[in-house]
């Protein structure tokens, strides 16, 4: 297919960025070589672009079907904001509205094209009669789980896309979801009719953020105290009920944080305010239950606390995922206690399923386990998905706070044996009462007559539990599932009951001595007072075209402003997440405050730790003569200068300095007749002391009035 512009260029001029991320350049090579794809990746990994670049390189429009009107203006802002032609049709428009954009579908004059599903198939499929008749040249469709019963959030409205093929069998399709299982990648891949398409897979580790578990136990307390250090992050607080959300909300706001509550039984319109308040930076904490967050693209979530346990794994990963879209570090913070266990316990027993109750208690376990392992806590999650890692991920709680490992080998013996002469039927709190030598009437006259029996009076009941717990982590004891789980021997106990063996766990007072988090954005040695400076301006600019902060730029970029302090506006191409239009549109002002911040603070510019910036390299001049070169020559010999001739060809002013420097190699022309000596002298001074890697580093180290052309000029004579 014949592209307008090639996917590097499009990543670097409109959207600022200088690398691709994971798969994007071979998922974007395959759709632009006409084929389909599917994509799985973690949120925050960089999906849109997938699809965003191929749109900008490809000649007709993108479609994009995506299921919530939120995500779609958010989306459409975003472009728009970095000068590509989008827009979106739903129910929210008028018909005048709606007709319009269709009127600029048909004049060619869009490039994406973002449409709820219903839309785009329904109304007898007018619509896509209509597409059939303009030129598509992809399709993408996002959240495509939606489209499976599996997955955990099926919308009926996207079964309709199964035609969609039929409709437009030559148009490549991309579907994309951050659904890791594979029964939903299957279902995605049969309703799209994808049989053959390549499945790009990522891992679905979100490196940047920390996971961190803390005893409930007074948690309100450690909750401000985390608050009060991070007054100008925003984050999402989830709880279980809607009472808990208003009451800790209410809390939060008269210790004078900036929170609201949001949950489902608030009135619609509340919801939305909320909701629109904390996209635009104005809500600073929102306290919410599970019911907010399908939906919100902010990036700059830099904390998501569950101040109530989850019921699943999946939630927990789900919504912790809402943190640090935009890559900067984040955390997750959750605060356990046993309460919640049997809440939600509780809240587990469905009556007359015993099956799916079952499920539910298997599900609870392993979040529980999930908050009681010593081990990296990344591996378990990462683990629980089915993918393998690394023992230690060094950005957890437990990573962090390696524990320290003690000689347990008797506390082991005594569980181990308590458990078998209570013939592995009891659980873990019965074992302990008896091993305590507990006089309670509920443990029966014949256990209280084992040897068993109060052999571990020496240790409290809290140091029990803990070693109860690591034993069973580290696989000495198994614990059976169900609403009353029993104690078992393993192959592992055996040996170290009939063996001797040694058992090596974690030391009991660990738990609670969990270190503070070090504070996110430690590692990037940024100027936070500019920092803040760079947000408000940014807020200006959100304000004047009503969208939210993140839209005009990303945490990511003010951060890289804030370090790497450009000074010069040739710098800013050069910070990640500035395309050309956004430079153009905001590049001054923000060039502005970084400079007016370095002057105050009489600190130079920082551009050069940003490591060799990525130039083209300078290509040798080649060997052949051609068509073009003489026909640049040709020019020069009629006596128009490097200018006019790059103006009548319509070739840059450097393309014409490469022609010409084929024949001053060759001794048909002088160097000097286009530069002076002198110019020629600081040049080679330059490539000396810089090399000849980046004509940008030597054009910045030379007089201004010195041109690229000239210096490209002197290279190419220069032997290699
Ligand atoms: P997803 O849809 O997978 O959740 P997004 O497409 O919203 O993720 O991307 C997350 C963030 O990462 C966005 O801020 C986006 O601009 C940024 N991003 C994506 N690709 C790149 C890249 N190649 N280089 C730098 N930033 C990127
Ligand atoms: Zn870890």
């Amino acid at each position: 297919m014949q592209l307008i512009a090639s996917p590097e260029q499009v990543l670097a001029k409109v959207f600022g960025y200088n690398s691709f991320r994971n798969n994007q350049e071979a998922i974007i090579n395959q759709v632009l070589e006409g084929g389909d794809a599917m994509v799985l990746m973690p949120t925050g990994g960089g999906k849109s672009l997938c699809y965003q670049v191929p749109a900008l390189c490809l000649p007709g429009l993108t479609v994009v079907v995506s299921p919530l009107i939120a995500l779609m203006k958010d989306q459409v802002d975003a472009l728009v904001v970095s000068g590509v032609r989008a827009a979106f049709l739903n129910s929210t428009l008028s018909a005048l509205e709606q007709a319009a954009i269709s009127q600029q579908v048909w004049n060619n004059e869009l490039k994406l094209l973002y449409v709820a599903p219903e839309r785009l198939v329904g109304a007898d499929k007018q619509f896509l009669k209509f597409l059939q008749s303009v030129e598509v040249s992809l399709f993408a469709i996002d959240e495509a789980h939606c489209i499976s019963q599996w997955g955990h959030d099926f919308r009926p409205e996207y079964r309709i896309l199964s035609d969609l093929k039929k409709y437009f069998p030559a148009t490549p399709l991309i579907a994309l979801t951050a659904t890791a299982d594979a029964l939903t990648r299957d279902d995605i891949i049969a309703q799209l009719h994808l049989e053959d398409c390549p499945v790009f897979e990522n891992s679905f580790n979100r490196p940047n953020i920390r996971y961190t578990v803390k005893p409930k136990q007074g948690y309100y307390r450690e909750l401000v105290a985390y608050l009060q250090e991070h007054q100008e992050d925003a984050g999402i607080i989830y709880c279980l009920s809607r009472a808990a959300t208003e009451k800790l909300a209410q809390d939060l706001c008269d210790d004078g944080f900036e929170a609201a509550a949001y949950h489902a039984g608030l009135e619609r319109e509340t919801r939305e305010k909320r909701q629109e308040q904390f996209l635009r930076d104005e809500i600073k904490i929102m306290v919410a239950t599970i019911a907010f967050g399908m939906g919100i693209n902010k990036s700059n979530v830099r904390f998501v606390v569950h101040a109530d346990l989850p019921k699943n794994l999946e939630g927990y990963y789900q919504e912790t995922g809402r943190a640090g879209r935009d890559g900067l570090d984040s955390e997750a913070i959750l605060f356990y206690g046993q309460g919640d266990v049997m809440k939600l316990r509780s809240f587990a027993q469905v009556e007359g399923n015993e099956e799916q109750t079952a499920i539910l208690m298997q599900k609870l376990a392993l979040m529980v386990q999930f908050c009681e392992t010593r081990r990296c806590r990344r591996k378990y999650l990462l683990n629980y998905f089915g993918e393998k890692t690394v023992e230690h991920c060094n950005n957890c709680d437990t990573c962090l706070n390696k524990a320290v490992l003690v000689d347990a080998t008797v506390a082991a013996q005594k569980l181990l044996s308590a458990v078998a002469r209570l013939n592995e039927r009891f659980g873990g709190n019965y074992v302990i009462e008896v091993l305590r030598g507990s006089m309670a009437e509920k443990i029966r006259s014949e256990h209280k007559a084992l040897s068993v029996f109060g052999k571990g009076k020496d240790l409290s009941k809290e140091i029990w539990q803990h070693y109860l717990r690591e034993l069973v982590q580290d696989g000495y004891l198994q614990q059976s599932s169900g609403e009353y789980p029993i104690l078992q021997l393993t192959q592992k106990s055996k040996a170290v009951l009939y063996n001797g063996e040694q058992v090596m766990l974690p030391a009991p007072n660990q738990f609670v001595l969990v270190k503070e988090p070090v504070k996110v954005y430690e590692k990037a040695s940024h100027e936070k007072e500019l920092f803040e400076d760079l947000k408000k301006l940014r807020t200006r600019f959100a304000q004047e075209e009503n969208v939210p902060p993140y839209i005009i730029l990303s945490d990511s970029t003010l951060m890289e402003l804030a370090t790497y302090l450009p000074l010069k506006h040739s710098d800013l191409q050069h910070i990640s997440g500035l395309g050309a239009f956004k430079i153009e549109k905001y590049g001054n002002a923000f060039l502005e405050t970084v400079q007016d911040y370095c002057i105050a603070a009489q600190m130079p510019t920082r551009m050069h730790l940003k490591g060799p910036l990525k130039e083209k390299k300078i290509k040798p001049v080649k060997e052949k003569e051609t068509d073009t070169k003489k026909l640049s020559y040709e020019y020069y010999q009629k006596g128009l200068s490097m200018e006019e001739i790059a103006e009548a060809r319509s070739l840059s002013t450097n393309t014409i300095a490469d022609h010409l420097s084929f024949y001053i190699n060759r001794g048909s022309l002088n160097l000097d007749a286009f530069v002076t000596g002198q110019h020629q002298a600081l040049i080679k001074a330059a490539i000396d002391t810089y090399g000849r890697n980046s004509l940008k580093q030597l054009k910045d180290n030379l007089p201004d009035r010195i041109s690229y052309a000239s210096i490209r000029m002197v290279l190419a004579t220069l032997p290699l």
